[in-house]
């Protein structure tokens, strides 16, 4: 599912893949590379904290590992 993401620091519209209509986690925009810690609600942005480089890269590596032990096995 995907949902279009409006910067609130510069109004440019992004996309973002969700799993759920509820995510929480980072998001940069393509355009002015800010970055932000998003809520999502019912496919809908509900906040918007800015985020900075390193917190940004932590909650990514922990997303990323949140998916991988998401996967089911592949046997
Ligand atoms: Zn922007």
């Amino acid at each position: 599912m995907m949902i279009t993401i409006k910067c609130p620091k510069c109004g440019t519209e992004g996309s973002q893949s969700l799993l759920k209509p509820d995510y929480e986690g980072p998001y940069r925009c393509w355009k002015c590379r800010e970055l932000f810690v998003i809520t999502i609600k019912g496919n809908e942005v509900k906040s918007w904290k800015p985020l900075t480089e390193e917190e940004f890269a932590k909650m990514q590596e922990a997303e990323a590992l949140k998916a991988k032990f998401k996967k089911p096995p592949q046997d």
